[in-house]
């Protein structure tokens, strides 16, 4: 299966795709990920798209494009698509070159968003995150790596960040609903009372 997460910074989309991997399999792409090890080990990918991941802007379409082009041609077999596509001319790029199943929706109130995401922990290696009201100590629980926050998950670029979803990456869901793959799930809730509708909706 070929499947793109899709909801607004926060919904949850990087802890589903923790327990997709790990239980049907799929190949986590993540753009957010491969711009932040970017970004990490200062490579001219990283250096190019520093200034708009440190505002909350979408790092620009071609950019973008050409990234999650290259990833998809090395991989072999199914995958899921975590915060890409973003834009319109995104998805239009993403159907050139591959054959998707589904489009999950996970669907939030934004008004929780800018608490989720600013009590949210990542872990740099592996990509799991947690919340600190959750959170028992500092370690990842699946890796044991030090969970960061995010330089990007702070109240002010989270604004930004909501902004540019509302405005450029919502529209994806009247998309992909015209073409018949949109999957919406109720994304209130724990990690996994979220995951029991997620699991339900993909076996069917
Ligand atoms: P994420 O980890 O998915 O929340 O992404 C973090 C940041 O990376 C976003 O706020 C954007 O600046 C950038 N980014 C990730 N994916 C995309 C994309 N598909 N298009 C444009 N910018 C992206």
């Amino acid at each position: 299966m070929k499947l793109i997460l899709l909801g607004a910074p926060g919904a949850g989309k990087g802890t589903q795709a923790v327990k997709l991997n790990e239980v049907m399999g799929l190949t986590h792409v993540s753009t957010g990920d491969i711009f932040r090890k970017n970004m990490r080990e200062e490579t001219a990918l990283g250096m190019e798209v520093k200034a708009y991941i440190d505002k909350g802007l979408l790092v620009p379409d071609e950019v973008t494009i050409k990234l999650i082009t290259d990833t998809l041609s090395k991989i072999d077999g199914d995958y899921m698509l975590d915060g890409f596509p973003r834009t319109i001319a995104q998805a239009k790029a993403l159907d050139e070159v591959a054959d998707i199943d589904v489009a999950l929706n996970i669907d939030v109130d934004l008004n929780v968003l800018t608490d989720r995401i600013s009590g949210r922990r990542s872990c740099p290696d592996c990509g799991s995150v947690g919340h600190i009201s959750t959170m028992t100590g500092n370690n990842c629980t699946k890796c044991g790596s030090e969970m960061i926050q995010r330089k990007d998950d702070n109240v002010e670029t989270v604004k930004s960040r909501l902004v540019e979803y509302s405005s450029k990456t919502a529209p994806l869901i009247e998309y992909y609903e015209k073409a018949g793959k949109l999957i919406n799930v109720d994304g209130m809730g724990t990690p996994s009372e979220v995951w029991d509708r997620v699991s339900k909706v993909l076996s069917k």
